[in-house]
């Protein structure tokens, strides 16, 4: 662990482009050598104080031509963002400008940092724990306000607050097992098998079972929701699909994967993100067969998490709509009636008594009618019903598979407490629980999980 730290490590932290400011980040024990090296203060100075941006130039050692004007800051290790001496120098944003400043970084000693190495090095130092760390990625994808706020929260230490508090009431038992293990006389006085198995539930299950549905909430926001219209031809399916673009297109860059001439939009829902998948390919054809496109439904249905069905209200259910709507097969669906403007339309729009539908809306595209109770209904489901996003623990992934195993492990453990099997055996659960937990937040992590993580950061953070 000491070896990969030794070195210095530099990389320009802000994106490639053309902008007002573009920062070099170096970090390591030359950092500050390295900078002296290259920066001349406008004002002469001896030493440069912790914290404080100094005004001046860089000039090339060589020959001492001016690079650049720029501002310098030094951050001292142990209370840097790496923890070690971290040097940032501010410089004009333009590609050259930046190469040749890193370039010169390095002829002075440092090396180019991997993806996500900052932030690796603040956990290998003890700046944060693996969660925080993962939540630096989250924070910086965040597509939404909704989504930055919990991976805010993340950030200053809910899931580590949460794993920990879990952590001492799984500890506790388990040092009271050993205990029986050792003084096997004393067992009715070192642990009360109902007792325990009460407060588990409570203090351990309940706050795992938590989290866990924060997982399946928290998913939501981060990989956004997928949404298919579907329905038979003519029924406004790209009027619909246009005017959510018109009034919650998300204004994010595109994240990797997702292009401009891709099928899929990214809409900002009030907080939710929710990828809009957009069947414009299919919809122009001319064959009678492929314009219900019922062939190229399966794929995207299947990838959905929630199907917009779409009728025309003034014609009411016809067979057409019947067989678009046997590819639903299931999945949750909300029925739009759409063209309620129109002379003769129905009000209301009752289901078939055999469709499943989580909700029936009735609308028009054409006069905007309707259109919030649709986003309305689209964000209940979503939310399980109303309750906020934001609030509580929502793990990533790899926290969830983990906190999954210490939740299976800690209910083992109670069932073989209850069935009285040898404390041995018991404690071999409530072990394997503990070190699910102590992964979450690194306090055991192999190094290529921890290799995996960071490289999903960008080079600079
Ligand atoms: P798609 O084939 O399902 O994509 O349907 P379109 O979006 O192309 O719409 C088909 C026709 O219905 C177009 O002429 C639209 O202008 C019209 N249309 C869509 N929504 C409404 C609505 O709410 N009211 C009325 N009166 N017409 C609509």
């Amino acid at each position: 662990m000491t070896d990969i730290l030794a070195d210095t490590i530099a990389a320009i932290a802000t994106p490639p482009g053309s902008g007002g400011i573009g920062v070099i980040r170096i970090s390591g024990p030359e950092a500050r050598r390295i900078a002296d090296n290259l920066f001349r203060p406008t004002t002469p100075r001896p030493t440069f104080s912790s914290r404080r941006l100094y005004h001046g130039h860089i000039r090339r050692p060589d020959d001492g031509s001016v690079v650049d004007e720029a501002l310098m800051a030094f951050m001292p290790g142990p209370h840097s963002y790496t923890g070690e001496d971290v040097v940032e120098i501010q410089a004009h944003a333009g590609a050259v400008v930046l190469r040749e400043i890193l370039s010169l970084v390095m002829d002075g000693g440092a090396r180019l940092a991997e993806p996500g190495e900052f932030t690796k090095r603040s956990y290998l130092n003890g700046r944060m724990d693996l969660s925080q760390a993962e939540a630096v990625i989250d924070v910086i994808q965040a597509r939404t306000e909704t989504a930055l706020r919990l991976a805010a929260g993340q950030l200053q230490g809910k899931t580590a607050t949460v794993t920990h508090l879990v952590r001492e009431q799984v500890l506790e038992v388990l040092a009271r097992l050993e205990a029986g293990i050792d003084f096997p006389e004393d067992v009715a006085d070192i642990l009360d098998v109902s007792d325990t198995c009460m407060r588990l539930r409570q203090g351990v299950i309940r706050r795992l079972e938590e989290v866990l549905d924060g997982y399946r909430r928290g998913h939501l926001l981060r990989e956004g929701l997928r949404l298919v219209i579907l329905g038979r031809p003519n029924v406004g399916k790209s009027s619909l699909l246009n005017r959510f673009l018109e009034k919650d297109r998300a204004i994010v860059t595109d994240q990797p994967g997702t292009t401009r001439d891709s099928i899929e939009e990214t809409l900002n829902l009030s907080g939710l993100p929710v990828i809009l998948v957009d069947t414009a390919g299919w919809r122009q054809t001319d064959d009678p067969v492929e314009k219900i496109g019922v062939s190229r439904i399966k794929p995207l249905v299947d990838g959905a998490d929630l199907v917009l069905f779409l009728t025309d209200a003034a014609t009411g259910i016809l067979p057409e709509d019947e067989a678009v709507y046997a590819e639903v097969k299931g999945k949750p669906c909300i029925l739009v009636a759409n063209k309620i403007d129109l002379p003769g339309a129905a009000a209301q729009t009752a289901a078939p008594a055999h469709w499943r539908t989580a909700a029936a809306v009735s609308v028009s595209v054409k006069e905007d009618l309707g259109m919030d109770r649709l986003r309305g209904e689209i964000l209940s489901f979503a939310t399980g019903g109303g309750r906020s996003f934001g609030d509580g623990v929502v793990p990533n992934l790899r926290q969830k598979n983990l906190f999954e195993q210490a939740l299976a492990a800690v209910s083992d453990g109670m069932e073989g407490l209850t069935q009285g099997l040898p404390w041995e055996l018991v404690a071999i659960d409530f072990k394997s629980a503990l070190d699910a937990l102590d992964a979450i937040v690194g306090v055991t992590v192999k190094t290529d999980v921890l290799d995996e993580i960071f490289s999903r950061f960008c080079i600079g953070k």
